[in-house]
């Protein structure tokens, strides 16, 4: 019988103090960040249950570009950038967003198309990723200063890759830089 009253509060503890409160969807009007993910199918669901675990559950704005950071910075593809500030915007205006959250993710096919590679090592996508992560940053920072920029690198397995820029980050450095 203690068992039983152990599991029970147990159970009870877990629904109501430590599982993430689910927002009233009838009565939100705002969410806590846009998200950009690369289009890939093999992790949609995964993405999901990522920012289900650090507690975005239905809280987040999204957006789809392939590459997903790459796929702002690049250039061949014009209207992308474009298209994805847009959004941006709208979703500052009607959500009041404070945050993007962009998830790259390993063997991304348009790490390879636009960047012309037929074959690449593990390390050199990862770096690769570094980089636009970093270009990301910094043009995010520029065009809006009040955004927090989070940056996460996704294995084809779901698991999110330790990188020491995958902290989620105030860009406070961008106070100083003059707003567009
Ligand atoms: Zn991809």
């Amino acid at each position: 019988m203690n068992t039983f009253v152990l599991l029970l509060v147990i159970v009870l503890l877990y629904v109501f103090v430590l599982s993430p409160m689910p927002q009233n969807q009838l009565v939100a009007h705002d969410a806590r960040a846009l998200v950009i993910t690369c289009m890939d199918f093999r992790l949609i669901d995964d993405a999901v249950y990522f920012l289900n675990s650090i507690g975005y559950n239905n809280n987040y704005d999204q957006i789809i570009l392939a590459g997903a950071s790459l796929g702002y910075n690049q250039n061949i593809y014009e209207c992308w950038g474009k298209t994805v500030d847009d959004h941006i915007g709208l979703a500052k205006q009607l959500h009041n967003i404070q945050e993007i959250i962009v998830i790259d993710h390993m063997q991304c096919g348009a790490y390879k198309l636009l960047n012309n590679l037929t074959e690449i090592t593990r390390e050199r996508e990862i770096e690769l990723h570094k980089e636009n992560f970093a270009r990301f940053r910094q043009t995010i920072g520029q065009k809006y200063p009040n955004l927090a920029v989070s940056t996460y690198l996704m294995d084809i397995n779901g698991q999110i890759l330790q990188l020491e820029q995958n902290q989620n980050q105030n860009q406070n450095q961008n106070q100083n830089q003059n707003q567009h």
